[in-house]
């Protein structure tokens, strides 16, 4: 039953998780989100991991809404008609005119709400499941970023810098999940070499990076009224995600996958019982062997690590320069 089929007929909503699982899941998810705040700041320097309770989401879409409101700032303002691409290899990648699109990962959409079902307690149920980056420890798109535009934090979530960014699109590449999505005309590469590089700039969650560098609690957090998600130091929210799974005889993902994330999944029933519909920009939640442990990726990654540097360091240098000429 594993997940690539369509979901064909309306399925019974979740008896079961108005049952005393989800009760003893939603206790544990209570812990105050403020909490993640002094995570951010760093007393236990452990890096921030998220645990989403599968079982608690109702699919309500608060934390899309609040996403996309929050974040509408960063979101891309291409240049049209875009320059043409010499060779002519690189695909036109516009979503300016489907901004609503809210149904998977898009440059204007960084989160969305994913269908599954399952059978549980032998009655077919709908589980709703929000998907974003998951913030892997070891992130193959910062490793191989050949611009140094995406980078990792000391707390443990990756962004992509848009100033940098060339939209040559390795971080989708070898992300496991398809997360980054490309937008075509924006960025760096109009002004250096508009009929030769990337073709825009790639766009995912970038844990509302700054709301953490405040003190504040990432925007799809704070508006769930369910308390899917609970965010705080590795330690504790691994001891956590487990003490859930324990509870409710449920699974865990994305604590080893692809050689551990930083964010959290637990589910009810195993993830590869999961009947889902994936694809582009719709992630799988399949087993992910380490992409950094591949010979050739760790060889990459040590070649590209100074060239990245480098290329991020004129990235700024030009955006500075830019800046002073406004
Ligand atoms: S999930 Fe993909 S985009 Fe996110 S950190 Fe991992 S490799 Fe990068
Ligand atoms: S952490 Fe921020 S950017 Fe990432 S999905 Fe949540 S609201 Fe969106
Ligand atoms: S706001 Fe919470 S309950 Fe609603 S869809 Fe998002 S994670 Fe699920």
């Amino acid at each position: 039953m594993k997940g690539r089929t369509r979901m064909t007929r309306k399925l019974s909503r979740r008896a079961f998780l108005k049952g005393s699982l989800t009760a003893a899941a939603s206790a544990a998810a209570v812990t105050p989100l403020a909490r993640a705040a002094d995570a951010a700041a760093g007393p236990s320097g452990e890096p921030l991991v998220t645990v989403i309770n599968i079982a608690d989401c109702t699919g309500c879409q608060e934390c899309v809404h609040a996403c996309r409101e929050s974040n509408a700032g960063k979101f891309p303002r291409p240049q049209k008609p875009f320059p043409r691409m010499f060779p002519d290899r690189v695909p036109v990648e516009d979503w300016s005119d489907r901004k609503d699109v809210s149904d998977r990962l898009t440059p204007y959409n960084w989160l969305f709400i994913q269908q599954a079902s399952a059978v549980i307690n032998g009655e077919e149920t709908l589980l709703t499941i929000p998907r974003r980056c998951m913030h892997c420890v070891n992130p193959p798109c910062v490793k191989l970023c050949p611009w140094g535009a995406a980078k990792q934090e000391v707390n443990g979530l990756s962004r992509i810098d848009s100033d940098i960014c060339l939209g040559g699109s390795k971080c989708n590449k070898v992300c496991p999940w398809d997360i980054p999505q490309r937008q075509t005309g924006v960025g760096l590469y109009l002004d250096i070499l508009p009929g030769l590089a990337g073709n825009g700039v790639m766009y995912k969650c970038d844990r509302c990076f700054q709301k953490i560098e405040n003190g504040e609690t990432p925007a799809c957090i704070d508006a769930c009224p369910e308390g899917v998600q609970t965010m705080g130091p590795k330690s504790e929210m691994v001891k956590k995600a487990k003490a859930m799974a324990k509870e409710m005889d449920g699974y865990l993902y994305g604590l080893d996958e692809n050689g551990g994330t930083n964010t959290i999944y637990v589910s009810p029933v195993p993830f590869d019982q999961l009947a889902m519909e994936t694809g582009k920009g719709v992630p799988h939640l399949d087993p992910v062997e380490d992409r950094m442990a591949q010979g050739t990726n760790l060889a990459r990654a040590m070649i590209i690590a100074p060239l990245a540097g480098a290329a991020a360091a004129f990235g700024k240098f030009y955006k500075g320069m830019k800046e002073e000429d406004k």
